[in-house]
Order: C-alpha cells, then structure tokens, then sequence
C-alpha cells in the first residue's frame, strides 16, 4: 500500500473518532429507546432463522462504506428483528432492559480497551474492580480476606467457584488430576445446570452431581440431610453444596441459613463444607431492605456468583464470582501453591486480576457496574429491584383471578411460573397446548415470555427485567394470553 492510500486510510480512522462520527450509530441505540417506550409495535420477530440469513448472504465487502450508510444498512438488515427488551412488553428471559447509563459506558469501555488481566495493562480499573469487589463482598459481610472478579456470567463464575472448591477438595488436582476415587457436588433440583455443565467440564463428571429434590421449590433440607449422612457413611468427599438464591425457574430462594448448618454439622478434616450460593438471579436482594431477609445465611458461604447482568440491569455481560477467602479463588487457578500472595508477592502480583480468573485478556466491564451504582445510587438500584419484584406480585393476583390460568407458586422475586388449564381439555394434551401458546403469542408481536418444565409439566414463565413495565403491561399481557389460548382452542 502506498503512502497515500495509507493516508486516506488514516484519515479514515481520525474522521470515525468524533462524536458526529460516532451519531448515526449512538442515533440508532437511542432511536430504540425512544420506540419501545410507549410500548407499541411488535416485541419481537416472526421470521425465522433462515429467512434472516438468507438476507444477509453477500460477498465480504473489500471497500468501505461511510459509517452513516453502515449504520443504516444495520438499521435495515437486522434491528427489525431483535427482541425489544426495552418494550415494557417483553418478558421472556433473564436479560435486562439495561440501565441507560450503563450502556453508554460500553463505549467509552471499548475506547479505552483496557485489559483486567494485568495491572500493568489498566492502572486505573484494576484498583477500580478491586473496590466495587470490595462493595460486593461488604455487602454480603465478608471481611477484607475476601475477594472476586468480574465474569462474562453465571455460568463462568460458578465454574470458577467450583474449580476452587476442587482444589481444596483435591489440592494436587491442577497437577495429578482427580485421582481414583473424585468427591461428589451436591445441588439441588432446580439448580442451574452451570453446575453439571461444570462438573462435566472440569473431569468431575455429571454422574458426581447429586441431586437433592425439592420441596416447595426449594432444596429439601430433609433430603440434604439423609444424602450428607449417606455420603459420610460411604466415606464419599463433598466438594460443595450449592444452594441457589434466586433460581432460575422459580426465582425462589433456598434456606441459606438452614443449609450452612448443614455444612457446618457434615464438616470433613478440610472443616466445614463447602458452600457455593448461586445468586446469579437473586444477588441484587442484598440491596434491598424488603428482600434483603432472603439472603440471611449468606455470610457463611464460601462463594458466591452474583450477574449484574440480572436483576442489577446491566447490559450483557457483566458477571461476579466472589469468594470469602481470596486465596481460595487464586488456587483454583494456579499451577503451584499461591506462594506469591504472601510476604514474597510483589506489588503487581497483589493487584493483578488475572491469575483468579480463566481470563487473560478481558473488558474493563467493572467501569459500566460502577456508573451505574454512581448515577443511580445503590437506594435507586433497590427500589428498580423491588419494582420488578413488585410487578410480579401484582401479575400473580391477576393469575390467580384469571379462570383458565393456575399460579404455580407465590413469587419471591421477578419470577413467576403459571400454567395455561383450559376448562375441558384433556391434562395430556396440555404440554404441546401451552407450548403453542407460548409460540402464537410470542410470534403475535404482543409480547414475549418463556416455557420451562416444572414437576414435569411444561409451563408458562414470566421474567420481569424491565423497569418500564407497569401494572398496564401485566393486563396486556393476560389480555393478549387469553385472546391467543381462545384461538388455539377454536381450532383444538
Ligand atoms: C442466569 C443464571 C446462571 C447463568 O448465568 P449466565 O450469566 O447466563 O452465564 C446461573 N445461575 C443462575 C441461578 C442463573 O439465573
């Protein structure tokens, strides 16, 4: 390349860096806010898969474009067919209408490509994430031997929580791997399946997940019991007990406090076991005073997954694992004994993120949790909480009187599960009928919500992650229900 293209192509580069450059497509993120509230038009699209990317087949361009045409090639291509989780309509899955705030840090985060790995790569947000840590770890009532990392999600941080319960469970394990004789998780039912997905993962095996059944939709402590004493009897290790606090299909909490007895009661010469709290979905309880109480019992964990991608409304992703002894997270991850975080550790040793975590290079997304609990205030970020909470009280009222719809549990956070029993139709018929009216009324337009099985049934989920959905929203969303299950009906 000549000199004078290659000046051209700077020029380029220079030109894009403005904030007019940077308009069109800041225009189009704020052009979505501006339509999606007052909570008309579609929520998300009908087509399907293939007819979106037979639309986007063409030759990989070789010459630029103007950003402005970029932009609104993106506009047309594609955003007709997102899921508008800003449209207070929306109410499918666990990802939020995310804080305004937050997401325009996203950029400034990319601007500055600052990576958390190595102090020495980001000087100012690696003290940054340090503190918010620090914030978090407060919060749940550990002292300063606690520590974290921020995470791409739940998934990654239960992994790591896991792979440091490992270590302890097993310490030669980084060097001669699990041995004969492996030690057991065990979880309860409704647990995510980030758990298995990591005993798969790291060697364990999903057959040294075991199972404690439920009751009232959380861990049965009855159960827990009865498979901790048969463990001990077999002489069989227990890695973790985890528990989860804000689970996935129900949002309930487990007994936090009960389980930790139960921990402490079934200690092994390592002493208390294990215990990993999912709180992926339900962490941002701890905020709040009004559901603040679901959470006690949390402080005697010893690890803990918190997404402030969840119930926190941050824009994707934004994870945390949180230990209550820092070294137990750095052990998970080093190939020798964590002889560094001692007297011998040097300064950059003590600061640097990257030996706790899978990462090398990684987003500062530390900085957009931090703009938001700056702008909005951690109050601010409770009452958005107990809002959700809230609405989802009031749509198990409306549940509850409607005739063709059976709540399935009292709501204890944004979660509430319901099922479609249509007067008159056979109960084995009932799977595909409300999985047809989850299709129907999502492909309608009028709104979008979720289908998992519980007590082998496929059932109705609605997920409330959107601080512009009101009361009005709710019997939109009954109304829009009934009028799709009377279509299904028609032509049963
Ligand atoms: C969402 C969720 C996860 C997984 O988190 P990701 O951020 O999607 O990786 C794990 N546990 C619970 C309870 C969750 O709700």
């Amino acid at each position: 390349m000549s000199t004078d293209t290659d000046a051209e192509l700077l020029a380029m580069l220079e030109a894009d860096m403005t904030l007019e450059a940077a308009q069109p497509i800041l225009a189009l993120a704020a052009g979505y806010f501006a339509d999606t509230r007052r909570g008309e038009g579609p929520v998300s699209t009908w087509h399907s898969a293939q007819v979106i990317a037979d639309r986007l087949v063409s030759a990989m361009p070789r010459l630029p474009r103007p950003l402005p045409d970029v932009a609104r090639r993106l506009s047309q291509l594609l955003l007709d067919d997102v899921n508008r989780l800003a449209h207070p309509m929306y109410t499918g899955h666990q990802v939020s209408a995310p804080l305004p705030a937050a997401v325009w840090t996203d950029a400034l985060i990319s601007a500055l490509n600052q990576s958390q790995g190595v102090r020495e790569m980001s000087p100012s947000f690696t003290p940054l994430e340090h503190q918010v840590i620090a914030w978090m770890t407060d919060l749940v009532g550990w002292d300063e031997q606690a520590g974290g990392t921020m995470t791409s999600g739940g998934t990654e941080a239960t992994f790591a929580a896991l792979l440091a319960a490992r270590s302890r469970a097993v310490p030669n394990v980084w060097k001669h791997g699990l041995g004969a004789k492996p030690p057991v998780i065990v979880c309860g039912e409704f647990a995510h399946y980030a758990v298995s997905r990591a005993a798969g993962e790291m060697g364990l095996g999903t057959s040294r997940v075991i199972i404690i059944p439920s009751r009232d939709h959380h861990m049965d402590l009855g159960a827990l019991r009865q498979q901790l004493e048969a463990l001990r009897a077999s002489g069989t290790r227990v890695m973790a007990v985890v528990a989860s606090a804000g689970c996935t299909g129900t949002g309930s909490f487990d007994d936090l406090n009960a389980i930790a007895n139960l921990c402490d009661e079934f200690a092994d010469d390592h002493g208390p076991l294990w215990l990993h709290v999912d709180a992926a979905h339900g962490g941002a309880a701890l905020l709040s005073p009004s559901h603040q109480h679901r959470m006690r019992g949390l402080v005697r964990a010893r690890s803990l997954t918190w997404d402030p991608h969840k119930s926190l409304l941050l824009p994707l992703s934004a994870g945390m694992v949180l230990v209550r002894s820092q070294d137990d997270l750095t052990r998970a991850f080093t190939q020798e004994e964590p002889s560094l975080i001692g007297p011998g550790a040097s300064n950059a040793q003590l600061w640097d993120l990257g030996p706790r975590s899978f990462h090398t290079s990684r987003r500062a997304d530390v900085l957009k949790l931090w703009v938001a609990i700056e702008r909005y205030g951690t109050d601010n970020l409770a009452r958005l909480y107990d809002r959700l909470c809230r609405m989802t009280q009031l749509l198990h009222g409306l549940v509850k009187a409607h005739p063709d719809f059976v709540a399935l549990h009292e709501p204890m956070s944004n979660i509430l599960c319901f099922a479609w029993k249509p007067e008159g139709v056979a109960s084995d018929d009932l799977d595909t009928l409300t999985e047809a009216l989850r299709e129907r009324y999502n492909r309608s337009g009028r709104g979008f919500l979720s289908v998992i099985t519980l007590n082998g049934r496929r059932v109705l989920r609605v997920t409330i992650m959107n601080a512009r959905t009101d009361e009005t929203h709710l019997a939109r969303l009954m109304d829009g229900l009934a009028a799709e299950a009377a279509q299904i009906l028609h032509t049963h």
